[in-house]
């Protein structure tokens, strides 16, 4: 049964959606069955993997709101073991078009149901808000990875989102845990990136994964290829840092069971 992973913060340019691809794939390249969901309506997920947005049939649009079966979504990528249901611009009407139906906040969740059996992670790119996206993507994880950068405010709006992440707890997933809070684009040149480290890590304690993600011009680059990092340069430091997370990530489910 698949582990169910929300990568979430509800700002922007945080790396999430980096960390959604390139966990994803080495997840993958270390031999697990991994689908990622592109719930971000900018579909960065989507086009950073490779996908043609205009060569989709389905999204995840389809999924939440018509009813489509997520298999029906789900397409390959060039990465064996990775599959992905993807985002189109379309879901942009989605936050609003939730507002009136019936169980909004669980839509997401019933569907990844049908597909929990087929793989062993799903990681959810979230949008940059606490949106009704956003909750379902909580309301349908196990638990979350929140991905902060090693930069100035570094912390500024996580009591907003960690205050989201109790409300989902209270009323729509008891089960609702943190996974985990990965350091992202930090720079050793400065001072300020250690700072942030140890601001981070006073906060969340043993929450923090030891992988700190650096600022590597090859994850830059990688989506503008429509690959990640693990086919774009397999040798870069920044295949390397994602392929030690995802072993953290592995490792830290083994010690659970
Ligand atoms: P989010 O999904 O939280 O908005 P992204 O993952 O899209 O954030 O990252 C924002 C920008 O920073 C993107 O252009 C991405 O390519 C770049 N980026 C993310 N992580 C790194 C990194 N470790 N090193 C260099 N560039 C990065
Ligand atoms: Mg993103």
């Amino acid at each position: 049964m698949a582990k169910i992973l929300a990568i979430t913060n509800q700002k922007g340019g945080v790396g999430k959606t980096t960390t959604s691809v390139n966990l994803g794939a080495s997840l993958a390249s270390l031999g697990k069955k991994v689908l990622l969901v592109d719930i971000d309506p900018q579909g960065n997920t989507t086009s950073g993997i490779g996908i043609n947005k205009a060569d989709v049939q389905y999204c995840i649009y389809d999924v939440i709101i018509n009813d489509i079966h997520p298999n029906d979504a789900t397409v390959d990528t060039n990465i064996p073991n990775l599959k992905i249901i993807p985002a189109t611009i379309q879901l942009a009407g989605a936050e609003i078009e939730l507002v009136p139906t019936i169980s909004r906040e669980v839509r997401l969740k019933k569907s990844l149901n049908l597909l929990r059996h087929l793989y062993d992670y799903i990681l959810i790119d979230c949008p940059p808000s606490l949106g009704i996206l956003t909750v379902n993507s909580l309301t349908a994880a196990d638990s979350v990875i929140i991905p902060i950068q090693c930069e100035y405010y570094a912390l500024e709006g996580l009591s907003q989102l960690l205050n989201t992440v109790r409300l989902v707890q209270k009323h729509l997933n008891t089960s609702l845990q943190i996974e985990g809070v990965l350091l992202t684009m930090f720079d050793a040149r400065t001072n300020l990136g250690i700072q942030v480290i140890e601001e981070v890590k006073k906060y969340f304690q043993q929450k923090v994964y030891e992988t700190v993600i650096p600022r590597n011009v090859r994850l830059g680059e990688a989506p503008s290829h429509g690959q990640s990092i693990i086919t774009y340069d397999p040798r870069s430091k920044g295949a390397e840092v994602y392929l030690e997370l995802a072993k953290e990530v592995i490792s830290h489910e083994q010690a659970v069971r």
